[in-house]
């Protein structure tokens, strides 16, 4: 697909979780790396130090190993083009500062904060939009330099040339930038750190990347950044913006909708991949998912492994129409990929989601969990699991009976559930395997003994041993509690029993 060999990037900005988005634009950039034997490269941009949210590398990298996203080049792995930290770079952006300033392709802008408001202010006045006017005569690097050892804050600008910059996307063919609308860009910040364009374009290069695959939301930088690479001397990478991900009204899937869902005391919605992984998703539906927000096969198909995704990714197929987080496809297809991954994988993704929660269910046993995923028939998400198996964690007094269970289980027909717990009690006080299978034996020769139906059985014991009347199947359920807790409950079911 290309000449030179394929070298791909993600670059987060450390400010927090990965958001889904972001993992769409990491999975599709590590899919063409995969496809043409190519390098997936993990950059850090630290370069903001206002925006920094301690601890987020190590929990983005968390989150790319969880999704199996993993990278050539990077933290922890290193690499022949590092440092993978921008922050490790100053050196790097001040000698391609100064090459620009030599070359007069930059300048020292000397405005103070409080000078660019108030001409951004007169544009607003005179309804016009704000765009910076290069000063005339343009201060030397001398009077720059000076002006900055006298503390005044002072930015580097890009000299821009005064055409228009054509950006020839993948996805979405040429797009073009009106000379009018570039104005010189600051590329190095008054505390003299560079700013994320300048960075960007400057470690692009420096890492020999070849394809810069990101979201439309970065469209608007390229004109700036192929204006820098232009000036620089550098190559221009070929770029593919991704089509804009948003929720199913038409809004922008946004950190905000979460605190907003959270004042309005509603369950905040998944929107970093991290709340998906607390949410009980596997990894390999999410991936799958993600996959099609921009992608299609080209036929019918819709269920695909990493590995196929692999097989049939190519960016020819990225589509330029905006991309719908649809949450029930999404849930869906967790279903199915929970159906279809096999216990063994089950089991461990469970084990995780167990872990990032610090469910009290970890002090189960694998086989105990193991059968508590095999007795969740349809198991949409492992938050379902752990819900359905809340009553094996509580103790026996705490079991609180609803009432509406209490009634139309127990005390309907003059109590007649009561009167089978108290019969199904005695059998299961004499009962030594405790075995789902043995269990089950013994709740049908109560049924046939008693001339019952097994849901006129297996309900007063929901009731009696979870409160509720739902639960994994019956015999799941007693066999998990094991016999002492079942026949407490029992017994204390049977002494709340309101006299009458
Ligand atoms: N640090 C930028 C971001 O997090 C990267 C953009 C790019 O891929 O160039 O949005």
């Amino acid at each position: 697909m290309s000449e030179v060999p394929l070298r791909v990037r993600f670059a987060p900005s450390p400010t927090g979780y990965l958001h889904v988005g972001g993992a769409r634009t990491v999975l599709f950039n590590f899919l063409l790396a995969r496809r043409h034997g190519g390098t997936f490269i993990l950059r850090i941009e630290d370069t903001d130090q206002d925006r920094h949210v301690e601890d987020s590398v190590a929990k983005i990298l968390d989150d790319l190993r969880w999704l199996g996203m993993n990278w050539d080049e990077g933290p922890e792995k290193g690499g022949h083009f590092g440092p993978y930290f921008q922050s490790a770079c100053l050196d790097e952006y001040r000698a391609c500062a100064a090459h620009l300033l030599q070359s007069g392709r930059a300048y020292y802008a000397l405005e103070t904060p409080a000078e660019l408001d108030a001409m951004r202010e007169r544009a607003r006045a005179e309804k016009r939009s704000f765009k910076y006017v290069r000063p005339d005569p343009l201060p030397t690097v001398a009077q720059g330099e000076a002006a900055k050892a006298a503390g005044r804050p002072v930015v580097i600008r890009l000299k821009m040339t005064g055409e228009p910059i054509t950006v020839h996307d993948e996805v979405l063919g040429d797009v073009t930038m009106p000379a009018e609308e570039l104005e010189d860009f600051v590329i190095v910040k008054s505390d003299g750190w560079p700013t994320y364009h300048f960075a960007c374009v400057v470690d692009d290069e420096r890492m020999r990347v070849s394809h810069v695959i990101r979201a439309q939301e970065h469209l608007m930088n390229t004109p700036k950044h192929i204006a820098l690479q232009r000036a620089l001397g550098f190559r221009t990478p070929r770029y593919a913006h991704l089509p804009i991900i948003f929720n199913l009204d038409g809004t922008k899937m946004s950190k905000r909708d979460k605190e907003k869902a959270i004042r309005q005391g509603r369950k905040p919605p998944e929107i970093e991949v991290h709340d998906f992984r607390v949410s009980g998703y596997l990894p390999e539906a999410l991936i799958n998912f993600l996959a099609l927000l921009g992608w299609s096969s080209g036929d019918d198909q819709e269920r695909f492994t990493l590995d196929e995704l692999v097989q049939r990714f190519s960016l020819e197929r990225v589509g330029r129409t905006n991309a719908r987080f649809d949450r029930e496809k999404l849930l869906a297809f967790n279903t199915e990929w929970c159906a279809r991954v096999g216990p063994a994988r089950l089991l461990e993704a469970f084990k995780d989601f167990l872990a990032v929660n610090q469910s009290p269910l970890l002090k189960f046993d694998e086989a105990t969990l193991t059968r508590l995923l095999a007795a969740k028939k349809g198991l949409r998400t492992f938050r379902d699991v752990e819900d359905s198996a809340r009553f094996l964690i509580i103790k026996d007094d705490e079991v609180i009976y609803a009432p509406d269970a209490v009634r139309k289980v127990l005390e309907k027909n003059e109590g007649a559930g009561y009167v089978t717990l108290a019969a199904i009690l005695t059998d299961l006080d004499a009962q030594t395997d405790w075995l789902p299978e043995a269990l089950h034996a013994l709740l049908e020769r109560t049924c046939a003994a008693r001339s019952l139906k097994m849901g006129d059985v297996a309900q007063p014991l929901r009731v009696a041993i979870t409160g509720t009347t739902v639960s994994p199947p019956i015999q799941d359920s007693l066999s998990l509690l094991g016999k002492a807790a079942t026949c407490a409950r029992i017994r204390r079911c049977l002494s709340l029993r309101a006299p009458g």
